[in-house]
């Protein structure tokens, strides 16, 4: 069974923001608040194409990254480890 590093407090993901250089906060998992599937369009999102509807059998959790000096934010795919 895999989990995600991320969601269980065993790494942090050192993400940092392109448009002021500040850190990212991870803010969680997408889909604890999210629609997952309404946030496609965001172009970052796009850029990493790499198959966000089957997370669930690529075992891919989503985190949204969150800048809170500038507010931008994006959602990055973290890869569960077993
Ligand atoms: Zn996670
Ligand atoms: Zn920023």
């Amino acid at each position: 069974m895999s989990i995600c590093p991320l969601c269980n407090a065993l790494k942090q993901l050192e993400v940092y923001c392109p448009q002021c250089r500040f850190r990212l906060d991870d803010s969680g998992k997408v889909s604890d608040f999210l629609d997952p599937y309404g946030h496609y369009n965001d172009e970052e999102t796009v850029k990493m194409g790499d198959g966000y509807p089957t997370t669930a059998e690529e075992h891919i959790c989503p985190h949204l990254m969150f800048c809170p000096q500038c507010g931008y934010q994006e959602v990055r795919c973290i890869q569960e480890e077993s």
